[in-house]
């Protein structure tokens, strides 16, 4: 499907992005920058799903690597994850775009659980949703919680926000000649260990065919360009090219 005919999508931002030039946590000024982004992609018509990452706050692996127990990190992940959306939910009603918070770790005074029929309620009511906590199981990832929201969401396309603008064949960063794929399958993805998202994640939008948009959102009214289809981007799909 051309990105420029898309209805609904799924937006995953890696926690990192919320830390703007930080090394740590979250930055409100680019919070709001990214907010802005959001709103302006929600302006073009599309219903839009958001899932946002905690490696700005906690990894569950990071803590595990210092001796804790990995199921015990995991949830402190989670929460991360949690603060991020409440920081993204905040910046988007600032800028006038209503917004639910639901989460897969229940939370009922801080936000809603998740519950399919009710997001799409909130979509059809124009608001954006932030599925906050992932899958809510711990040894997962928020890329899989967002594989999961978009299948169960039937979004049109996973699009992930990240700080590089592509799938490149090797790390652009250690390597100046490395090159960076227009497009490209799910299977070289995952036979080739390139990094776009955990593969768990990858089999997920593979098994439902739903194609994975990565760019940089760290370029302003880049967003709106990728849903234009006239970003810089890699997208990664069944079909061969
Ligand atoms: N996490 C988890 N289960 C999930 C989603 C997240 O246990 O379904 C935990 C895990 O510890 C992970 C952390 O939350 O490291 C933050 O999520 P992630 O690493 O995906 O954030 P990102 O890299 O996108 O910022």
């Amino acid at each position: 499907m051309p990105l420029s005919t898309m209805k609904r999508v799924l937006l995953k931002l890696s926690g990192e992005v919320l830390m703007g030039d930080q090394q740590f946590g979250i930055d409100p000024a680019f919070v709001m920058e990214l907010a802005k982004e959001v709103k302006a992609a929600k302006e073009t018509g599309l219903e839009i799903c958001l899932v946002i990452g905690g490696g700005n706050i906690f990894r569950g692996m990071a803590g595990a690597a210092q001796g804790m127990d990995r199921a015990q990190a995991d949830y402190m992940g989670m929460l991360a994850t949690v603060m991020n959306a409440l920081a993204m939910q905040n910046a988007l009603e600032q800028i006038g775009v209503q917004t639910r918070v639901q989460s897969a770790v229940q939370m009922d005074q801080v936000c809603e659980p998740v519950i399919r029929r009710r997001a799409e309620r909130h979509l059809e009511k124009g608001r954006v949703v932030i599925f906050a906590a992932g899958v809510g199981a711990p040894y997962f990832t928020t890329d899989s919680g967002a594989a999961l929201r978009a299948a169960e969401m039937r979004c049109d396309a996973l699009l992930k926000g990240t700080s590089v603008d592509g799938v490149y064949d090797s790390d652009p960063k250690k390597n100046s000649d490395a090159k960076r794929f227009e497009t490209v399958t799910y299977s070289k993805v995952l036979a080739d260990d390139l990094k776009v998202m955990d593969a768990s994640a990858v089999a997920l939008c593979r098994d439902n065919n739903i194609p994975i948009v990565v760019f940089s959102i760290r370029e302003q009214g880049n967003l709106a360009r990728v849903i234009a289809g006239e970003g810089v981007q890699t997208i990664v799909t069944n079909e061969k090219k």
